[in-house]
């Protein structure tokens, strides 16, 4: 009876962490919520390997997944957290990304997580949207179609509303297009009215500051947290695994243009390692908190232990 409840106890308590995480930047308190996880697999995805280092060759790939302790025969698919981001700066309640309600069977929890986590609806005063993918705006508009937090100021990068809202992104996606435009179709025009277009680098509130970041999709936008010194570099999709810190010439299919997303990951990897920066990465193993360093052999990823 008595192991019963222990290890009751410690599900429970290992379910929370891989629902929320708690972390300061300087006076900013900062809280990774999940909105679940997706399973990236054939026949609607190709493997890992082709969908997340299309442009590796097949030697270096083997060589640098065995290092990850992975069989590149054998991974198959690639399960992805989903991380979005509060941060309350003392003045701004602010959610970067709502997920991807709708998508999988396992996504579309940030309402539910962000509610245990003490952080109620009324309470977010912006939302940014680093860029229009469905993982990423999923969580804008309710059921009936309406916005999800219609108090809020949304923010987005204006190269990346437009594509969104034009013809250019069905003439242009060459993947996963109808998937893409519906839940663009879905989630953008609701917030409209209530949308702030950033054109270049600048604050979005006291302390967040837009960083442009293109590639993976037209406007993709990165943001420089910073408090008291201290700094956070949330680099949303610019990397999607972290073997893209060791690689980063090696991009996804799904990245719109991959010469653009190698620069930006050269400009955001050189940011973080000047400004010892703890990053923070969408996809990566929750709560996709880490520090990136350079050595003779290239760049690391060093995850932040929890
Ligand atoms: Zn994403």
């Amino acid at each position: 009876m008595m192991v019963d409840v222990a290890s009751r106890k410690a599900t429970k308590t290992m379910n929370r962490v891989n629902e929320s995480h708690r972390f300061k930047i300087g006076a900013f308190n900062c809280t990774v919520v999940s909105d679940g996880t997706f399973t990236y697999k054939p026949p609607t995805f190709p493997p890992p390997t082709t969908f997340l280092f299309a442009n590796a060759q097949k030697e270096d790939l083997t060589k640098t997944v065995h290092k990850h302790n992975l069989d590149p025969e054998k991974w198959t698919e690639w399960t992805s957290p989903y991380l979005c981001l509060v941060i309350n700066t003392g003045e701004n309640v602010v959610l970067v990304d709502t997920g991807a309600d709708g998508l999988g069977p396992n996504t579309g929890k940030l309402s539910k997580n962000l509610n245990s986590s003490g952080i109620s609806p009324g309470d977010r005063d912006t939302v940014i949207l680093t860029h229009g993918h469905p993982d990423h705006i999923g969580g804008n508009t309710t059921s009936g179609g309406k916005s999800a937090f219609p108090d809020a100021r949304f923010v987005m990068w204006k190269d990346e509303w437009n594509f969104w809202n034009s013809d250019e992104a069905e003439l242009r996606l060459e993947h996963g297009t109808e998937v893409l435009l519906g839940s663009a179709r879905k989630n953008l025009p609701p917030i409209r009215g209530q949308v702030d277009l950033v054109e270049h680098e600048r604050e979005i509130v006291p302390g967040i500051r837009a960083v442009a970041a293109p590639g993976h999709t037209p406007g993709h936008m990165a943001l420089s947290i910073s408090s008291e010194g201290e700094k956070l570099l949330c680099v949303s999709d610019a990397f999607l695994h972290s073997i893209h810190v060791e690689q980063p010439e090696w991009y996804s299919i799904v990245d719109f243009s991959p010469e653009r997303v190698v620069d930006t990951r050269r400009r955001l990897l050189g940011m973080a390692a000047r400004e010892k920066a703890l990053v923070f990465a969408f996809h990566f193993a929750f709560p996709g908190l880490g520090f990136v360093a350079w050595s003779e052999e290239g760049w690391r990823w060093q995850p932040r232990a929890l």
